[in-house]
């Protein structure tokens, strides 16, 4: 059907962009490769030195989130302070090397005795649907691991793949479904996570304190999805989806086809999806998620984690498969 229309409007010589397209399409055409670089080599630029939670890089990272969303026409969610939701971090003095702690119970005790404290930030904005009492969230962490000054020669963790590729995503789809011009059937939620590299804790502190967290419908979750875990095959995803939901694995099928995106997808259906990303943060509240990850590589966690490296096409149609499985997620009935 689509071709069909395409090959009118050539006919006609409509210029396709005025066409009457469907919201969706309209959506899934904002997303393309440039944005995609633009947004990748900006968040793992030697400048922001590896966006460490609560350095500065990351807090520029925040700022520059906040205001595309702005940019965008996408409304903070409410009970941000203008994107930003703002938390407290703790945990023991290095020596001792205990984990960083979000819970207000976790943190009146660590205050008790020398501890260390990091303020931190989600960056979260909304589309209200129409179904007011309903919401799905898409979500991926801005933060990374810093650099080591100690290092001999490269000293900064750039994180192009982990995760800037995946807040790349997070960042077009958010503008895709502003740019589709529909309201959408549930209350769409774009986050972006603080404090990942750390312990999940953007995501664990929104799921603790989320006054409406048993009306969360589904969470999907990018961590790094522009590599090649093997050269041999670059067209390979990982699809994790919770199990008892098969559809999610279905509509990805579907997708692949109807749109001729260039994905060959490891469907991994998954009883309890609870590790790996902030799809875990999720997982615990059992709320259904969709988590997009392309593989470890030997960059992971290392200094090389250069954009350069990223395989572009491949980022951009996972982005393209994400979009549309957010639109089903927002305005399917059921699932
Ligand atoms: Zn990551």
């Amino acid at each position: 059907m689509r071709k069909v229309l395409l090959g009118i409007a050539c006919i006609l010589g409509t210029s396709v962009g005025t066409f009457a397209q469907s919201p969706k399409e309209k959506g899934l055409q904002s997303i393309n490769q440039d944005k995609a670089e633009a947004i990748v080599e900006f968040l793992a630029d030697d400048e922001l030195l590896g966006r460490e939670a609560g350095q500065p890089g990351s807090r520029i990272v925040a700022r520059y989130l906040a205001s595309e969303l702005k940019e965008a026409g996408i409304a903070p969610l409410p009970g941000t302070m203008a994107y930003y939701q703002p938390f407290e971090a703790c945990a023991v003095e290095r020596q001792q090397k205990g984990r960083w702690q979000v819970h207000p119970d976790s943190l009146a005790r660590l205050k008790q005795g020398t501890h260390r404290s990091l303020k931190l930030n989600n960056i979260l904005g909304w589309i209200p649907g129409e179904r007011t009492d309903e919401y799905v969230i898409i979500g991926a962490h801005f933060d990374h691991i810093g650099y080591d000054p100690t290092l001999a020669g490269d000293q900064i963790y750039n994180g192009a793949d982990d995760n800037a590729s995946g807040v790349s995503a997070a960042l077009q789809i958010a503008r895709a479904f502003a740019a589709s011009g529909k309201k959408p059937l549930r209350n769409v939620i774009f986050a972006f996570w603080d404090g990942e590299e750390k312990g999940l804790l953007g995501s664990k502190y929104f799921v603790q304190t989320c006054p409406f967290v048993k009306q969360i419908k589904g969470y999907l979750n990018f961590d790094m999805i522009g590599r090649n875990n093997n050269p041999d095959r670059p067209r390979h995803v990982v699809y994790f989806y919770t199990e008892s939901h098969p559809a999610f694995g279905q509509w990805l099928k579907d997708d692949i086809k109807e749109y001729g995106l260039k994905l060959e997808p490891d469907y991994r259906a998954w009883d309890r999806p609870i590790g790996g990303s902030d799809n875990g943060s999720f997982a615990l509240q059992e709320i259904p998620i969709i988590w997009y990850h392309t593989d470890g590589h030997p960059d992971y966690h290392q200094p090389g984690d250069h954009a350069e490296r990223i395989n572009w096409e491949k980022l951009t149609d996972i982005t393209r498969a994400a979009f549309l499985n957010m639109w089903n997620l927002a305005n399917e009935k059921t699932y």
